[in-house]
């Protein structure tokens, strides 16, 4: 049942005994079947709206250049843009999803692959700052997944955090059973009433924010998923005003 709260659907409690445990055990799983369900009609949903919604958006993009130059263009340029960029987020993050199972495992250095992802955000403020030693900390990972999953938390980090004045921390910790990323940053913050939603699909802390910072919620949920995939973790503490940590763990044999 643990497993089932912790969002693994595909769960089900054994049905072995012969009393009213096994009745319950049932419903259980016959409830269970059903939120299952009803998840995937919602997501297919979204799917097959995202999918509708590509040729009509390319017409009015057609469309659009027609028009001749002025302020409105611009606006409805810019709206258009960002239908777009939500229907590509939303086919992706689906894609990430039902791929993420597939894993192309391969032996990858943890420190490595932070240190290609850093000058992808050289010019951002407040900036990336290195803590401790990036020395050579292999996994078996999906570099590419692994890749991903530590660029939205970085991007994140550095997104939330734009007016502080300190520099988001990455720092490798190797630990019995697992190597784990902390990209701690100094930044807004997530109110406690939002941090049990956040790794689900669509959930944004302050709706207010999507405009200003251009996403859509998808991000951490994308993240949760490739973990998990891995056999790893992730987990996030965060504080009001005063900044966030994230620490994906990769598992390794010893
Ligand atoms: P988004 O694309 O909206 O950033 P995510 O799934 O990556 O989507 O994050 C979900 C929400 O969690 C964000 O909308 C934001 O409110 C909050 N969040 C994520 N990371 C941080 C962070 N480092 N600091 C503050 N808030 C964060």
């Amino acid at each position: 049942m643990t497993q089932v709260g912790d969002g693994n659907l595909e769960h089900r409690v054994p049905e072995k005994r012969a009393d009213e445990f096994r009745d319950l055990a049932e419903a259980f799983n016959d409830m269970v079947t059903r939120i299952s369900k009803a998840m995937h009609a919602r997501e297919q949903l979204l799917l097959d709206v995202s999918h509708e919604l590509r040729s009509p958006l390319t017409r009015l993009k057609i469309g659009l250049e027609m028009l001749p130059e002025g302020t409105k263009k611009e606006s409805l340029r810019e709206d258009i843009i960002e239908m777009e960029k939500m229907i590509t987020d939303i086919l992706e993050a689906s894609r990430m999803r039902h791929h993420a199972g597939s894993l192309n495992i391969q032996d990858v250095d943890l420190g490595k692959l932070i240190e290609e992802l850093i000058p992808d955000f050289k010019d951002l403020p407040p900036g990336i700052v290195i803590k401790g030693e990036l020395t050579e900390n292999r996994v078996a990972a999906d570099y590419e997944k692994a890749g991903i999953a530590l660029r939205n938390i970085m991007d994140n980090a550095l997104k939330y955090s734009q007016k502080s004045e300190q520099p988001v921390e990455v720092t490798l910790v190797s630990k019995p059973g697992c190597i784990e990323v902390v990209v701690r940053d100094h930044g807004i913050g997530i109110p406690a009433e939002d941090q049990p939603y956040i790794f689900e699909p669509f959930y944004r802390a302050d709706k207010s924010r999507t405009r200003e910072t251009g996403g859509y919620g998808l991000g951490l949920s994308m993240c949760k998923t490739i973990m998990v995939a891995h056999g790893g973790q992730i987990e996030l503490n965060s504080t009001l005003n005063q900044g966030t940590t994230v620490t994906l763990a990769f598992p390794t044999d010893t």
